[in-house]
């Protein structure tokens, strides 16, 4: 049933890419603005837009959860899902997939997502083997830099700004509604993960988020890949936390300090620890400088 092979259990307190019992998990919807909800269950948030053209999803979790996300969409709106967008390949957002492609939907991605989700991944830091889709899972319509979507009244730009989280991220942004969906980019449990050997890097994901700030205003209300809705104003004081972490990595690679007495002098003291911790946090600042 599942196409993951988990390697090791790993306890996370916050589980982001655990594989529940999706027997037990429901799916909440919060509305964000007219026609614009994110639907909470296990895995990733998921957009949705629901409109005279339509039903378009942002990710779609785990495929367990595929009838239960549709039963929650379908007091929305009686159409099927039309449009499934990928904010990367990670299975928490994608795992759906070949579930939607197979009812119809036409999945977009960034080209190195779908590259990615048609190759077997390892995601070492959950230690988790994330297979290939089938070709109803893989995206069908893919871009480099941006895509426009007219849908529902909406103008949807999505856009990628390069290495971030993985190597294949994109944030969509609805311009009249003034609503951004972030993918990974931007999480709201603690310390971010980011996948460096797939292509994530603390350094670009730290550019990619001055990329969204400078997108949004104080109205703007941001869906983030994990986590409540937020504000400008929350990524403008999480990505400071990174540029602070960051430089203290930065420091000790300038003083010639190795990887274990960097991660000694704890550059993540005064932060929470939660998904990551000063170990698993400082690797991935330290490795975001020699790729
Ligand atoms: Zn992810």
């Amino acid at each position: 049933m599942f196409k993951k092979i988990a390697m090791s259990l790993l306890i996370t307190p916050l589980c982001i890419f655990a594989q529940d019992d999706f027997d037990a998990i429901e799916i909440t919807v919060n509305e964000v603005s007219e026609g614009i909800y994110f639907l909470e269950g296990s895995g990733g948030n998921i957009g949705l837009s629901v409109g005279e053209d339509g039903v378009f999803i942002i990710d779609d979790q785990f495929a367990p959860l595929t009838e239960k996300i549709k039963v929650a969409i379908a007091e929305y709106s009686s159409e099927d899902v039309q449009f499934v967008f990928n904010t990367h390949f990670h299975y928490d957002h994608t795992d759906g997939n070949e579930n939607f492609g197979a009812a119809g939907a036409i999945i977009v991605s960034q080209d190195n997502a779908r590259l990615r989700m048609t190759q077997d991944n390892f995601l070492q830091v959950v230690n988790v083997q994330q297979n290939a889709y089938n070709v109803d899972g893989l995206p069908k319509v893919t871009f480099t830099d941006s895509i426009t979507l007219h849908y529902n009244g909406h103008t949807l730009h999505a856009r990628h700004f390069g290495r971030g989280h993985t190597d294949g991220d994109a944030i969509v942004k609805f311009e009249e509604a003034n609503v951004i969906h972030t993918g990974d980019v931007f999480v709201r449990y603690g310390l971010p993960f980011i996948d460096v050997p797939n292509g994530g890097n603390l350094n670009g994901m730290i550019r990619v988020m001055h990329e969204i700030i400078a997108m949004a205003d104080d109205r703007t209300k941001i869906i983030p890949g994990h986590g409540e809705l937020s504000s400008r104003q929350d990524m403008v004081d999480y990505v400071s936390m990174l540029e602070i972490i960051r430089d203290r990595v930065y420091e000790g690679i300038k003083a010639g300090m190795t990887l274990e007495q960097i991660t000694a002098s704890k550059p993540i003291r005064g932060y929470p620890v939660g998904f990551l911790n000063n170990e698993s946090f400082s690797k991935i600042a330290y490795d975001s400088f020699f790729q």
